[in-house]
Formats: C-alpha cells, sequence, structure tokens
C-alpha cells in the first residue's frame, strides 16, 4: 500500500518535472526569437553584436534572483552564458543574412578558393598560408625508415612514447618531468584537448585578439562561452593588463595566450605576462600558452614553462621549426594530472599520435631551426621594406612569420582587398578572420621564398596605387 503510494507520488513529480522542462524549452524558443530579432536590428543599425556591458547587466541579475532562490549563482551563470553563446551564434546568422559580404573570410577560406583557382589552371602566389616551404631535418628520414624495419608502427601511450616524452623533457627543461608531457597531434590538438580538459559548459576562457581562430572553436565545441581582450594597432597589440583583470569574473576558467603571435608578430614583454600570470594565481585560472612559434622571436621571449605555475598548460609543435606541418606532432607541458586529463581526451578521439610520426619528431628533437629562423626574419625584413612604399600601416614583427598591415588607402575592407588580390593571383589573408574588429587589416605570410614574395608583394602594390 505503501509502495503503491510513493510509486504514485514519485509518477506525479516526474510530469510535473517534466513540464517544467518543457516551459523552461518555451521560453528559450522565445529567447532565441528575440535574440534573432535583436541580430537584425543591430545589423540594420551596423552596430556590434557583443556588447560587454548588456552582458554583464544580464549577469547581474541572474545572480540576484539566483541569491534570492537559494540557486547556486555559479551555476545558474554557466546557464545564462550557454543562453548567451547561442544567442550570439544566432545574432551572427542573421547579420550574415542582412550583409551582402561574407564576413565568414578567413584564411582557410582563401586557401581553399586558391586551391580552387590552381585547379583550374590560374598561378596562384601563396602568402594566405602559415606553412613553413623548407624541407624538414633530414635525419626523420632515417628515423621513419628505422621505424618501418623495426615494426615501430603500433598503438601507443596516448600520451605519446615514452622515450620521446623524455627527449621533449629534457629539451624544454626546468625540471620538467616526462609525465608532465604529452605527445599530441600537432600543437592544434594540445590546446583543443586542454580546452576539452578544463572547461565546462558555460564557462569563460579570455583570449586576446586578434587571434588564431581555432581558439574560439575549441571553446565553442565544449560548450564554453570565449571572451575577447582586444588589442590594437595604436597599442602595438600590446594587452591592456586592467582591462583584462576586469573581464575576469566568476565563471572564468582560462587565459589562451599566445607569443609569438599570429597574426600581429608580437612578442609580449616578461613584465606583462609576469602580471597576467599573477591575475592568474590571484583568480585560480589556467593559462593555456601557445608557443608554437617560440623559436621564431626575434627578441627575447619567455617562455610560461619558466614561471612554473602549476595552472599553466604550455604548448609547442614540430609543425613550424622543423617545418614539419604534415607528420602532427606537437605537444603540451602541464602538471601530471593535467596532462593525464588531456591523454584521456587523446585516447577517446584517437588512441595515440601515429607512431612512425613520433619516431620521426624524435629524430628532429636536436634540429636546429636557426637557418629557418634567419630565413623567416629575412623574408619579413623585406616584406616590411616593401610595404614602407604602399599605402599600409604595420607594427614590425618581433616573432612569428607573417606581416599583418593595416590598409588605408581607398581600399578599407579585408574582404575587398583579398577578393581582388585573388582575382589577380595573389592570396592574403583577411585580417576579420582573426577577429571582427580587424576588417581594415590583412596577414601576409613570410612562407613563400623571395622571388614569389617580391612578385605578390609587387602585385599588392599595384592595386595600392590604384585604389
Ligand atoms: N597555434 C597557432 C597560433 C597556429 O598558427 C597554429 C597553426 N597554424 C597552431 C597553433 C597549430 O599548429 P600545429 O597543429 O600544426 O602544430
Amino acid at each position: 500500500m505503501v509502495k503503491k503510494k510513493r510509486d504514485e507520488e514519485l509518477s506525479k513529480l516526474r510530469a510535473e518535472i517534466r513540464n517544467v522542462t518543457l516551459d523552461i524549452i518555451d521560453k528559450v524558443h522565445k529567447r532565441m526569437e528575440l535574440s534573432e530579432r535583436i541580430g537584425t536590428v543591430k545589423g540594420n543599425l551596423n552596430i556590434e553584436i557583443e556588447d560587454e556591458k548588456v552582458e554583464q547587466e544580464v549577469r547581474a541579475s541572474v545572480t540576484e534572483l539566483s541569491h534570492k532562490l537559494g540557486i547556486d549563482p555559479a551555476f545558474s551563470g554557466r546557464l545564462l552564458n550557454v543562453m548567451l553563446t547561442e544567442s550570439i551564434r544566432l545574432q551572427h546568422m542573421q547579420q550574415k543574412k542582412v550583409e551582402s559580404t561574407s564576413s565568414e573570410y578567413t584564411h582557410l577560406t582563401v586557401f581553399i578558393k586558391a586551391k580552387e583557382l590552381e585547379n583550374a589552371g590560374k598561378k596562384i602566389i601563396h602568402l594566405e598560408v602559415g606553412e613553413p616551404d623548407f624541407p624538414p631535418p633530414r635525419k626523420i628520414k632515417k628515423a621513419l625508415i628505422e621505424s618501418y624495419n623495426k615494426k615501430q608502427y603500433h598503438y601507443t601511450d596516448s600520451r605519446g612514447l615514452l622515450k620521446l616524452r623524455q627527449a621533449i623533457a629534457k629539451k624544454v627543461g626546468y625540471g620538467i618531468m616526462h609525465d608532465e608531457v604529452i605527445v599530441t597531434s600537432g600543437g592544434r590538438f594540445a590546446i583543443f584537448s586542454a580546452i576539452l580538459s578544463i572547461l565546462k559548459p558555460g564557462e569563460e576562457v579570455i583570449s586576446i585578439d586578434p587571434a588564431w581562430p581555432a581558439y574560439q572553436e575549441f571553446v565553442d565545441f565544449a560548450g564554453g562561452k570565449i571572451k575577447t581582450l582586444k588589442t590594437t594597432f595604436e597599442e602595438k597589440w600590446t594587452p591592456d593588463i586592467k582591462q583584462l583583470e576586469e573581464m575576469v569574473d566568476d565563471h572564468t576558467k582560462a587565459i589562451i595566450l599566445n607569443y609569438p603571435n599570429n597574426p600581429t608578430g608580437k612578442v609580449l614583454d616578461e613584465k606583462y605576462i609576469t602580471k597576467i600570470i599573477s591575475l592568474a594565481e590571484d583568480k585560480g585560472l589556467y593559462v593555456i600558452s601557445d608557443e608554437v612559434y617560440s623559436d621564431y622571436a626575434f627578441k627575447r621571449f619567455t617562455s610560461l614553462i619558466r614561471y612554473k605555475y602549476d595552472k599553466s598548460i604550455v604548448v609547442s609543435s614540430f609543425s613550424k621549426s622543423c617545418a614539419m606541418t604534415g607528420f602532427r606532432v606537437g605537444y603540451g607541458i602541464a602538471r601530471k594530472e593535467i596532462i593525464d586529463k588531456m591523454a584521456r581526451v587523446q585516447a577517446i578521439a584517437l588512441t595515440s599520435v601515429a607512431e612512425p610520426m613520433q619516431h620521426a619528431a624524435l629524430g628532429a628533437i636536436d634540429y636546429n631551426p636557426a637557418g629557418n629562423v634567419k630565413l623567416i626574419k629575412e623574408r619579413l625584413d623585406l616584406i616590411s621594406e616593401k610595404l614602407c612604399h604602399m599605402s599600409l600601416d604595420f607594427v614590425t614583427p618581433e616573432g612569428a612569420m607573417y606581416v599583418y598591415p593595416r590598409l588605408r588607402g581607398l581600399i578599407q575592407n579585408d574582404v575587398t582587398l583579398v577578393e581582388k588580390l585573388l582575382d589577380l593571383g595573389v592570396a592574403v589573408a583577411p585580417g576579420s578572420g582573426f577577429g571582427e574588429n580587424y576588417k581594415q587589416f590583412i596577414r601576409i605570410s613570410a612562407c613563400q621564398p623571395r622571388k614569389l614574395l617580391e612578385q605578390g608583394l609587387e602585385v599588392i602594390r599595384s592595386i595600392m596605387l590604384k585604389h
């Protein structure tokens, strides 16, 4: 009898919870409709989609109500962030219907377009890609052949071969141990697995714009919310630390840094890194430091590894220093517990990095990239020298493989210029692919031989003269 009564009560409660859930979905639907309408209005008024002030106001109201109702504000805040992220996505979609030119242009879409043109017989000079054109170290050929002959082509520990982890730990120094290293499928997967390991849906990650677009994609994929600290040409791409401090709130989980920077070539001075670490320490934030261009630093560069911050995840790669992009070998350095979480993500997605590729990386471990670095620096100097004579302003790159100039002639829109240049057989990356505030910029890559660079820059000059 008692059991029957309890069963009835349970069924009633279940029906009620179902109805409440459906009510929530109904309300979410109404919220989405409103977001779309707001997107259209903003599009017509030509105003920015993201408005930090408005978000903060909503956040404050939600926190207040949560306290009143006795709900954990951290939970309601995460829920709100999920809705805000969706709202921004919908508004972007809505604006795309309003805008005639696509803002979906990135260096990758230009690359695909350029390849299509090449397939149709057109000659293209590729100044859009970030892929070194020089050959990988010779020693890796032997390492690959040996790995085949020794039948070393099996699954490995998802953290990577012990020998390779030991070698990376030794190369990195600062007392790093092999269990604080994970070998990943490119630097890309190290960052992706780090984000999936530390982020819960609705939590926030701060990245510094302009930025490699993958950071936003990773955070979106993990159900998080990306907040961007904008840096400017006028400030020589130096982040405003005070602004950064103000952006951190209860839901902020991590900051992503990328120095030497793609696309600006900025190398951040140690004093700023120290301030960022101190902020992170204070607020308990992770710091993911993407250092895939660390060899290409033309002034003193401080790796985050030096700080021994226990919530740092430092990422590097064999792609750029050793010109091994297609081998897909990168690595992450972090506390063992973080590495183990990242290894779980890699195990789920890939099992491990292909064993022969790990042997190739081992073959490249002592490679000295000085020659490549010198070559890239000379090419960047050449680009800078040529740009000085055009209606383009730029901050001289201190590292990485790119120049990121601002247009000041008649053509002020990156996509318009990118399309005109593509018609003339030169591919460059649109600045807005690295953040929506940078429609007045383009990225020119130094990954082509001098002669092609000169030809490409001559085409850019001819266009800038005419317009
Ligand atoms: N970070 C940045 C800033 C990059 O530009 C790239 C590649 N373009 C990567 C990480 C990833 O490189 P990979 O996966 O080839 O190591």
